[in-house]
């Protein structure tokens, strides 16, 4: 799992590792070099030398050190970039499904914060574990080669807190996962509130918004406090396990010594290298518990890359100028959000041949926006068929069958930037005239006008500078830009003045001409304007026909006639 993370950058660990041994060792032989320079000096020879050499010595160690260092943590940066990039490219693939499950703030987190933990991890944990590993290993040896009973006294102590650290080293893992999902939940509870200030603030729910936000953060702190606890512990009981052997050694090694099995030398160098273990059994412990802390941030990226995506396809180019109009079918479409949801579509079944204007009418929540949604692909039907063009949509390689429609949602999303961003955000290569001529027909040049940065005016998070019925038509205008073979409109134009409105129907009505139309309508005006209209309730078609057919045949649509749209005629 992190190893794995890890794995590309293996050799350059390495060369880090053996740098920190290598500082080491150049420190290690300073001391020798000391002494021959006293010597030399008590002996009335040059020490020059000898000072060259200890100059040059202290300055290595310096250079490996600092080199070492910068290997190590670079490495450590690297892995941290490589998981942030593969998440962030793995998130923005999400299938809707999985979004509809989770928190934006918690997957944030685990871009931001989880990944951040890996860097500790990956340099000290990883090398930590590395060099210390090798010191102990070699120390061990060296206590065999002095005497082999007292290694198995010591062996046998090390064992037993092995032990103990094995029984902690689990409780860690928990802790620190738990509070990565606390971490999680913060950002959730933040991204919430911060994502609707206006709503909170206009409910006067701040506070009780700011104690579940409060709460996670405390429950991090609670969780991290525990994983420090337990950290304390296992390297508390590594020290304490020492000292044990110390005392150990020399009792055992103080019977050995009188029954005169080893002489009292012997015992001392076996009691100096007990000593020497120290520091090893420690950066080993210490690497231990530090790798828990990575590896539950790593379970919790994992978690995120285990969520259903869509393939990673190559980006589609766009339809272009005098590109056929789209025909979309729906056979018998069953659909359901979720398993364990009521059925949205119970058998919907329509044809919308090329070009002209169908419209969807029905009561709110009998399956209008779902409709585009499966032609969109943002889900996939339980059961029958949705055709683009004839071709499954399942059988679409997704980019290009979405290079092909143009869809404007139902509470038309503006993103945060310039106006100018937004528009292109679907036709970035769309020309400077061909944006003037759009924004002629969507009515935003007197806007634009306006705006003190023209169409590098920012906008706002989510748009919140402009009014409804501008968002709306910055919508329809980004739509319109990618000059689409098919065209949603999610009741486009409900926020639109009467002015507004007639206008953006007669460029509706102009872009039906070239292009497949489909729109939610809640207007009588773009009704009638329609070639077809589909009536749906509750999941189902109940007819399709000519505005003055339906009034004529069908009781619903006329009862909608009567009541829910036509009574906003202008
Ligand atoms: P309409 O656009 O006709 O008003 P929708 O297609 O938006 O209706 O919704 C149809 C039904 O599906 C509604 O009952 C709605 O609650 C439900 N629904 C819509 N979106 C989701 C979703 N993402 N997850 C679960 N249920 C949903
Ligand atoms: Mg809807």
């Amino acid at each position: 799992m992190l190893l794995g993370y890890a794995r590309p950058y293996r050799w350059v660990l390495l060369l880090g590792a053996v740098l920190s041994l290598l500082t080491g060792a150049a420190g290690l032989a300073l001391p020798l070099v000391a002494r021959q320079l006293i010597e030399n000096l008590s002996a009335d020879r040059a020490i020059t030398g000898a000072l060259i050499l200890m100059s040059v010595l202290v300055v290595t160690n310096a250079v490996l050190g600092a080199l070492g260092s910068y290997v190590l943590q670079r490495t450590a940066e690297s892995v941290v970039l490589s998981v942030r990039r593969a998440l962030a490219s793995y998130l923005l693939r999400l299938r809707i499904t999985a979004l509809d499950r989770s928190e934006p703030g918690d997957l944030m987190a685990r871009i931001t914060s989880d990944t951040t933990l890996l860097r500790a991890v990956t340099t000290d944990s990883l090398v930590g574990f590395g060099t210390g590993g090798l010191t102990l290993l070699a120390t061990l040896l060296m206590m065999g080669i002095v005497d082999l009973p007292l290694l198995g006294v010591t062996l046998g102590v090390i064992v037993l807190a092995a032990t103990v650290v094995g029984v902690i080293v689990p409780r860690i893992n928990k802790a620190s996962k738990q509070a990565q999902e606390s971490v999680g939940l913060m950002g959730a509870a933040l991204e919430r509130v911060l994502g609707a200030l206006r709503t909170v603030k206009a409910s006067g729910a701040e506070h009780r918004e700011e104690q579940a936000v409060h709460a996670a953060a405390h429950e991090s702190w609670r969780q991290s406090v525990r994983a420090a606890l337990w950290s304390a512990l296992a390297g508390n009981t590594a020290g304490l396990s020492m000292q044990v052997a110390f005392i150990t050694v020399l009792g055992f090694g103080g019977a050995r010594v009188a029954t005169g099995a080893i002489d009292i030398g012997t015992l001392v160098a076996f009691l100096l290298y007990v000593f020497y273990l120290m520091a090893p059994i420690q950066q080993v412990v210490a690497a231990i518990t530090q790798y828990q802390v990575g590896a539950a941030a790593v379970a919790r990226i994992q978690e995120a890359e285990r969520l259903p995506a869509e393939p990673a396809f190559p980006a589609a180019p766009l339809p272009g100028p005098g590109a056929e109009p789209a025909s979309v079918t729906f056979e018998d479409v069953r659909f359901r959000y979720a398993e364990d949801l009521e059925p949205v579509h119970h058998g919907v079944t329509f044809t919308v041949p090329p070009r002209g204007m169908t419209a969807f009418v029905g009561p709110s929540g009998a399956g209008k926006t779902t409709v585009f949604s499966l032609i969109e692909r943002f889900y996939d039907p339980t059961g029958g068929r949705v055709l683009v063009d004839g071709t499954d949509v399942q059988d679409w390689e997704i980019p290009r069958l979405r290079a092909a429609i143009g869809y404007v949602e139902q509470d038309a999303p503006v993103l945060s930037g310039s106006l100018r961003d937004n528009l292109l955000l679907g036709a970035p290569d769309a020309g400077e005239d061909r944006l003037r001529e759009i924004l002629e027909t969507t009515r935003l040049t007197g806007l634009v006008a306006q705006l003190p940065l023209g169409l590098d005016t920012l906008v706002g998070h989510r748009g919140t500078k402009l009014s409804g019925g501008e968002r709306q038509r910055v919508a329809i205008a980004r739509a319109l830009l990618r000059r689409p073979r098919l065209l949603l409109l999610d009741e486009a134009t409900s926020q639109l003045d009467a002015v507004n409105e007639a206008a953006l129907r007669d460029t509706v009505a102009e872009a039906a001409r070239h292009t497949t139309v489909l729109v939610v309508a809640h207007r009588l005006s773009t009704v009638t304007m329609a070639d077809r209209i589909v009536v749906m309730d509750a999941g189902t078609v109940k007819a399709v026909g000519t505005h003055g057919e339906l009034v004529a045949s069908d009781s619903l649509y006329a009862e909608l006639a009567a009541t829910q749209f036509l009574s906003s005629v202008e």
